[in-house]
């Protein structure tokens, strides 16, 4: 039985660190090349495994190269490998400018992760079903979540759905059969339709979404920490003091560690707490997955 099961994407980053942005139609060199393993649904599962979860990951690769790098990076992390399947088209990429002042410029080209379909996650659904809980994100198709969701309610596994990239068109519906809901405030904003900019107009749009039926709503605000709100509680769990240096990456972490410690058996402000703690040090760092410490390394960095 593993811990965890997360259903999602993978990528492989390609980043170029460009001296500035280029304009339509010229060619500039970029001093720096790098690249990495990412996708949200990886960049989640990984950041579980590292903290020694049980993890299964439920995604698609392409049938080439990438798809077989990809592979090679989950089992030398323990992630159990199962559940990848190996599509037809592609594997995903994310091309990604950043310029000197950490500006950047993304392009997502899902490939083989549009091949994750509701039919898939039946073939897999004894992998799915004896786990403590499932995560998602939403770099798959939203119809794929929706199965995923309601998997989860007919086994007993409860669902965290982490809200990114934000999509209007997600079903609320659906998302108060979730156990927790995790958007940014950016997300927050765009699935309410309402201001986010500082903490009163964040939890009045959290309100919002707790009357539609949000059980666990967990907001993160980026050095300021995390916004727990349930009806009638609300409480934020500040974040840790630190140098940033990347924060690329840093809500994957968030949330992967946050399942990594709930599945544990933590309650939800003790998980918070740590999973703040865990994310923080991931930002101390260059990189996506690069920068996920494991369980012994982030003991070290907290002394
Ligand atoms: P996202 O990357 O999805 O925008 P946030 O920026 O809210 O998410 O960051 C997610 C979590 O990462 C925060 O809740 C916090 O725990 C941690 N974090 C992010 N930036 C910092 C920072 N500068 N210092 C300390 N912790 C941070």
């Amino acid at each position: 039985m593993a811990d965890i099961t997360v259903i999602g994407s993978n990528m492989i980053d390609l980043t170029a660190y460009v001296d500035r942005m280029p304009i339509e139609g010229e060619t500039i060199e970029a001093p720096e090349f790098s690249m990495g393993f990412g996708g949200k649904g990886a960049n989640q599962a990984m950041a579980a495994a590292r903290l020694g979860s049980d993890v299964n990951f439920i995604t698609m690769v392409g049938n080439d190269d990438f798809g077989k790098q990809q592979l090679a990076n989950y089992e030398a992390s323990g992630i159990r490998t199962d559940g990848i399947g190996i599509g037809h088209q592609a594997s995903g990429v994310a091309p990604i400018f950043v310029d000197p002042t950490s500006d950047n410029r993304i392009l997502i080209i899902k490939g083989a992760n549009k091949e994750l379909t509701p039919a898939v996650l039946d073939e897999k659904v004894e992998l799915i079903k004896n786990s403590k809980l499932i995560v998602l994100q939403q770099e798959i198709a939203l119809e794929t979540n929706y199965h995923a969701i309601d998997l989860g309610v007919k086994y007993g596994v409860p669902v965290l759905l982490n809200p990114a990239p934000a999509n209007e068109d997600l079903n609320i519906d659906y998302v108060s059969k979730a156990a927790f809901f995790t958007p940014n405030e950016t997300e927050l904003a765009t699935l309410t339709g309402m201001p986010t900019n500082d903490l009163d107009e964040i939890k009045l749009a959290a309100e919002n979404l707790i009357s539609r039926g949000v059980g666990n709503l967990i907001i993160t605000l980026g050095s300021k920490g995390a916004l727990w709100v349930t009806a009638g509680h609300s409480e934020i769990v500040p974040g840790m003091k630190v140098k940033a240096v990347d924060t690329t990456g840093a809500g994957d972490s968030f949330i992967g560690s946050f399942s990594h410690y709930f599945a544990e058996g933590e309650d939800v402000p003790t998980a918070l707490r740590h999973a703040n703690q865990y994310a923080a040090m991931t930002v101390t760092k260059k990189g996506t997955q690069k920068s996920y410490p494991t369980k012994t390394e982030l003991a070290d960095m907290l002394v």
